[in-house]
């Protein structure tokens, strides 16, 4: 699976994505994630990519032709089923079905504005989507981006060491994680749980499933009230 991320701060994800296992998956060759600079796109001779707004206000809008310019060069580097999303507050909020969908994409090229955002055509003409982290505002579309290329990578076959990561983990099956212990057994008197030292599989089993439900009706129960209403 291919990642673009356009930008015109490169620079705040390259150590996001050259690190640890999505930076490994990378090199490895399991996906792709490459970052696009928008600036170098733009026939501005002073280089500009944004100008005032149109009716007045505050800030500086990102402008057409370098980001358009932009997406149709990379798109015209992709095979495959691509899906082109615009990273926005306004958009539809990023959660655990999103990556899935996300997932069976062959690109996803991922468009961050900054300063007041785009300028609406590009909307318009290019985007296939608007994708929400969160009911905030950011400075810029970066962090966003790399929130969604680091949860849709991690569900590519090979990136993560086995398919069990995720059988238990939160949010599958709508429950949240059961609580995890390593060495050493006690640590400033607190002890690991005995049944998580018996090796007795089953009363594992069944002790991590009353934990994840515990947990999830005591930090989360509004994922137990999602699924019922799922299932309406
Ligand atoms: N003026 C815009 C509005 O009110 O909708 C907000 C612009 S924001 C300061 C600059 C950029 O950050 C946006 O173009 C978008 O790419 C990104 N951004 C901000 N908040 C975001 C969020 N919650 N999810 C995804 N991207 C976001």
């Amino acid at each position: 699976m291919r990642f673009e991320v356009l930008t015109l701060f490169p620079e705040m994800l390259t150590g996001v994505f050259e690190s640890s296992i999505i930076g490994r998956a990378n090199q490895a060759g399991l996906i792709s994630v490459a970052c696009t600079d928008i600036r170098s796109f733009t026939k501005d001779k002073h280089r500009r990519v944004d100008d005032t707004p149109y009716g007045g206000g505050y800030g500086m809008v990102m402008q057409c032709q370098p980001v358009v310019d932009c997406i149709r060069a990379v798109k015209a580097s992709l095979t495959g089923s691509t899906r082109v999303i615009y990273m926005s507050p306004q958009g539809r909020l990023f959660d655990n079905k999103v990556v899935k969908e996300l997932a069976s994409y062959d690109n996803l090229v991922l468009l961050c504005g900054h300063y007041e955002g785009i300028d609406e055509r590009i909307i318009e003409l290019e985007v296939d989507e608007e994708l929400s982290v969160g009911n905030y505002v950011l400075t810029g579309g970066e962090l966003a981006a790399a929130i969604v290329v680091d949860a849709v990578a991690r569900t590519v076959e090979g990136v993560l060491p086995a398919n069990e990561c995720f059988e238990d983990e939160s949010l599958e099956g709508g429950l949240l994680e059961y609580p995890q212990y390593t060495r050493p057994r006690v640590f400033e008197g607190l002890e690991v749980p005995e049944v998580l030292l018996g090796g007795n599989h089953a009363l594992i089993a069944k002790w991590r499933a009353e934990r994840s439900l515990e947990r999830t009706v005591k930090k989360r129960p509004d994922l137990l009230k999602k699924d019922t209403e799922d299932e309406k």
